[in-house]
């Protein structure tokens, strides 16, 4: 997976390839290949570059990014965050 900063659960997002597409999932309990972003823009940002896809093990259509671009849409950009993203430097 694209984030391997280690972050409370509760603080990532799970999203989930289902048989109706990639779907964000809410409650976590949808079935299916999972994968966890952080609940920050610049994370979605990277993912949906490709790292999603990568970790899904499929190509998001354009109506999975969209409805994972409008979600991200939601989250705070968080520009205090120094590592923005990227893999931790800690160890
Ligand atoms: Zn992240």
């Amino acid at each position: 997976m694209g984030c391997r900063e280690v972050l409370p659960k509760r603080k990532m997002i799970r999203i989930v390839r289902t048989a109706d597409g990639v779907q964000i999932d809410r409650t976590g309990k949808l079935a299916g290949r999972g994968a966890y972003l952080h609940d920050r823009r610049e994370c979605w940002e990277r993912g949906l570059k490709g790292a999603l896809g990568h970790a899904l093990k499929t190509t998001l259509t354009t109506e999975d990014q969209a409805r994972l671009e409008e979600f991200m849409n939601t989250l705070p950009a968080d520009a205090a965050t120094e590592n923005a993203g990227l893999v931790s430097s800690q160890m």
